[in-house]
């Protein structure tokens, strides 16, 4: 059921399946918007439509059906797939390295084995280090013509202008929160729960394919909410105890830690965010819907201008994740700071 999982982006998946039917494809392609808004997985999907000759015909809105219908494009979806080639930045490194450009290079040197083309995927393309674009540069001025070259990006202005120059851009933007709620609702999820999701998700289909897999963790993320809005009227101690009982350190891997903070900063954002629209009367666009009567309180007794100061600091200790800071110690200064 891979296909079920594109959530709106329909002008696009429109114009792609137009190149195709036209035979005016670009050899380049920019897909270009914030993370998790579905572009890796538009990338696949259009990959299956360019390699797969089962279904020429790019079919929108995606037929739902078994991913084992057809096994080429299960691999391709999965990443398997020999013709397409999938780059993405090692996450311990900060930039795509020029060998692992020219590894790539040379994979498209052979002709597909498969279909007419071979597409190769380049994720974080603005993490590409300035000699590995100047090595991308070649394959890009004389590109054969069964290669088709997808860079995913959510910083454009990143990109060296003579990549750019050399691209069809696709912009992706937020999926409407009636589309999400729409897709919660066809995989069974209350209305309840639906509009609290889709609400959550911020246009980003990607925050809620946990939920679709596992939904009590819907339930785990509300109890962690409820404790967390807890933080910002607790005294010292008990903040300690809180993020404790949610970050649990002790026994942790750097990885995981990281990625706990990572989770818990960006909740910790979204709760403050929440609390900033209702000082300013915006209950409408308030996304943890679910304990608006506990935010309302919070919202009347934390000062706004301590709002403003968490948000700052909470930017800032992103950024130190980022610079391999401790994560305990990034937690231990966002408790102390309000
Ligand atoms: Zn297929």
């Amino acid at each position: 059921m891979l296909q079920s999982h594109i959530i709106g982006h329909d002008t696009i998946l429109n114009f792609l399946d137009t190149s195709l039917k036209t035979d005016r494809l670009s050899h380049t392609y920019i897909f270009n918007g914030q993370r998790g808004l579905g572009k890796m997985t538009i990338a696949k999907y259009f990959a299956t439509k360019l390699i797969c000759k089962n279904q020429n015909i790019f079919v929108y809105p995606p037929v739902q059906r078994s991913a084992n219908d057809c096994q080429l494009c299960e691999s391709i979806m999965v990443g398997v797939n020999l013709d397409t080639m999938i780059l993405t930045k090692a996450e311990d490194k900060k930039n795509i390295s020029i060998n692992e450009i020219r590894e790539l290079s040379l994979s498209l040197v052979t002709k597909p084995v498969l279909g007419q083309y071979k597409v190769a995927i380049i994720d974080d393309a603005d993490s590409l280090s300035l000699e590995a674009s100047n090595a991308f540069l070649k394959t890009l001025e004389e590109p054969y013509p069964y290669i088709i070259i997808i860079l995913l990006t959510s910083k454009l202005r990143f990109l060296p202008s003579t990549v750019i120059s050399r691209a069809q851009v696709i912009n992706f933007y937020p999926v409407s929160i009636d589309k999400i709620y729409g897709f919660l609702i066809k995989n069974n999820f209350s209305p309840d729960d639906a509009l609290n999701i889709a609400s959550l998700s911020l246009g980003s289909p990607s925050k809620i394919m946990p939920y679709i897999g596992d939904p009590s963790k819907f339930d785990q993320y509300k109890d962690n909410s409820f404790k967390m809005l807890g933080i910002l009227t607790a005294s010292l101690s008990d903040r300690f105890q809180i993020s404790d009982s949610l970050l649990g350190f002790k026994g942790l891997g750097f990885n995981e830690a990281l990625s706990n903070t990572q989770l818990f900063l960006d909740t910790l954002l979204l709760i403050l965010r929440d609390v900033i629209l209702l000082q300013n009367h915006n209950h409408q666009a308030v996304s943890h819907r679910f304990m608006l009567e506990q935010l309302e309180r919070v919202a009347k007794v934390f000062p706004m201008f301590k709002v403003g100061i968490l948000i700052r600091k909470i930017e800032q200790a992103k950024r130190d994740l980022y610079s391999n800071v401790l994560p305990s110690l990034v937690v231990e200064n966002i408790l102390i700071s309000f």
